[in-house]
């Protein structure tokens, strides 16, 4: 079985090496892939749903928890939570701010429109209305005066990001958050992706300005080991001010026969797998080990900026402000770059493409990390070698009847079936094997609008996941 499952991995993205640069972090360390397995394995059948019946794992989180707590500006009063992921802490911040607020009939939050879709998530789940709000169109952060002004009696949340995973910059923090202090609400910073290597930058010399508890108004703050901190999948912290900020977030319920259910996340029965991991691997690497690591990723980020901004039709999205990039193409440039990320996958690389929405450019996004350090001359050499094959290869040829009707297509008066007609005639139907270049596919999904785009990838996904088939 062993074997099967090694062979099934090999065809997936490399998960280490630094060749897949979004989805998966590698420290690049040895050992800490081994010590989180089997840390995993430890507690992987302990259930965090009774913490007194498994003390070890109330401990670690407690742990966990306070060392996320310290390196985000809190102190003593905060409180957190360890949860599975960056959409559960998010959603959780979420769903504690709306809890709050009983009296708010149809509560809203306002956020920039470059916040994580998490948020969006949340909105559908929780009966929150999000209200979005442009960012500035040269820096791609937050606009704090519209920000603020957006701000009304709904409102029981306002979220910013440190970073935005799509542009890799900082919201302004502080007068977004002094904003939502003024009115008595909430305030929830997303450094899901940066709390773990923001901090440790800024300790490295970089200019990071203060986006944690240390900035009055910040009400919560969510940050995922899986990511920055490279611990193993299914694990973020969601930390509040207060344990009295994140009373609203825990649920009870006596409502049936069996064990009151008491539960401090979406889940119930509760893996101590992932938190064991995170536990091991954050003693095991240590502050002065990310801080390492921090300075690692940071320097290939700058290297491989710097290289890109060099590269003729080539341009950054923004002024990166930490470890991510959006790269994009540069006025009148003429090739195609959803044929670079193909390009880059047939020399073994994963750059992942972002659609264009409303100021931001369609874009190539990197998620730099300490893995790819010593790296940057590849995958700059790669990235060249890519662009000119792009140019070589001229436009992608979609037939523009073809893009006219999908831009007209109605989502909500199609059925599966009719769906499924589409997806089979752009080679996305059940059965059909994913096609070694996605500058077609690509192309039509962004010509269309953003309800079918979804509708149209969900019923590919529902064709995916169907047993009897093998994907
Ligand atoms: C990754 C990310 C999330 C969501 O995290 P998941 O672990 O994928 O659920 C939320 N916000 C930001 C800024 C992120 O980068």
């Amino acid at each position: 079985m062993l074997a099967e499952l090694r062979a099934m991995r090999a065809a997936d993205l490399p998960t280490h090496g630094g060749r897949t640069l979004a989805y998966v972090y590698d420290s690049g360390l040895d050992g800490v892939d081994e010590l989180a397995a089997s840390a995993y394995a430890l507690a992987s059948s302990a259930n965090a749903l009774d913490p007194t019946a498994f003390p070890s794992l109330l401990r670690m989180e407690n742990e966990v928890a306070g060392a996320a707590a310290a390196l985000l500006g809190g102190d003593g009063e905060t409180a957190g939570t360890v949860t599975s992921g960056g959409t559960e802490s998010c959603l959780l911040a979420v769903l504690a701010a709306r809890e709050a607020r009983p009296e708010i009939g149809e509560p809203s939050m306002v956020l920039p429109e470059t916040a994580h879709a998490a948020f969006h998530k949340a909105a559908h789940l929780f009966g929150v209305r999000a209200v979005e709000v442009p960012v500035d169109p040269s820096t791609f952060r937050a606009d704090p005066a519209a920000m603020a002004a957006a701000i009304d009696e709904t409102t029981v949340l306002v979220v910013a990001s440190a970073p935005s995973y799509a542009h890799g910059v900082l919201d302004p923090i502080a007068p977004i958050a002094a904003a939502a202090a003024a009115r008595g609400v909430r305030m929830h910073v997303d450094a899901c992706v940066g709390g773990w290597v923001l901090p440790y930058l800024r300790r490295a010399g970089h200019p990071v300005p203060e986006f944690g508890f240390g900035v009055a108004g910040v009400t919560s703050v969510s940050v995922d080991l899986h990511k920055y901190a490279y611990c193993p999948k299914g694990v973020s912290v969601l930390l509040h001010r207060s344990a009295e900020l994140r009373r609203p977030q825990y649920f009870a319920s006596a409502r049936w026969p069996g064990y009151t259910m008491l539960n401090t996340t979406m889940q119930s029965t509760r893996s101590g797998g992932p938190l064991a991991a995170a536990w091991a691997v954050l003693r095991h690497v240590g502050d002065d080990g990310y801080l390492g690591l921090a300075e690692r990723a940071g320097a290939a980020t700058a290297e491989i900026a710097a290289g890109i901004e060099e590269v003729d039709g080539l341009r950054l999205v923004a002024k990166p402000d930490s470890t991510l990039l959006a790269v994009s193409t540069s006025d009148g440039a003429a090739f195609d770059l959803f044929t670079v990320a193909d390009e880059m996958r047939a020399r073994g690389w994963y750059v992942q493409p972002q659609f264009a929405r409303g100021p931001s450019p369609v874009n190539l996004h990197l998620t730099i990390t300490a893995a790819n350090r010593g790296h940057e001359t590849e995958f700059l050499a790669d990235l060249r070698a890519s662009v000119d094959e792009a140019r070589a290869r001229g436009p992608v040829r979609v037939d523009e009847d073809v893009l006219e009707s999908v831009r007209a297509l109605d989502p909500d008066a199609l059925t599966s079936e009719q769906f499924a007609g589409l997806l089979d005639a752009a080679g996305m139907g059940a059965g059909s094997t994913p096609p070694e270049r996605m500058a077609e596919v690509n192309t039509l999904l962004a010509a269309a609008p953003e309800p079918l785009r979804e509708r149209l990838l969900l019923e590919f996904l529902g064709l995916l996941y169907r047993h009897g088939t093998n994907g």
